[in-house]
């Protein structure tokens, strides 16, 4: 499974899963690391921003309104 990496957000490079057991993510791209705790800091990340998205697209145009 092709997945992207977190780190560069580079759709093209690969994402190895190290097989000994730790656990690490290293992308062939930027040479980064990182491990499940940090993808799912970034989908805990992704799911505030998606509420902020449906939030936005909701509001009226013509309201200014401050992220709070
Ligand atoms: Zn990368």
């Amino acid at each position: 499974m092709q997945v992207t990496c977190i780190k560069c957000w580079d759709a093209d490079a690969l994402v190895k899963l190290h097989l000994d057991g730790s656990q690490v993510f290293e992308c062939e791209g930027c040479d980064e690391k990182f491990e499940c705790a940090d993808v799912r800091g970034m989908i805990e990340v992704a799911k505030k921003w998606a509420a902020v998205l449906k939030w936005v697209e909701a509001a009226p145009v013509e309201e200014e309104a401050a992220l709070s």
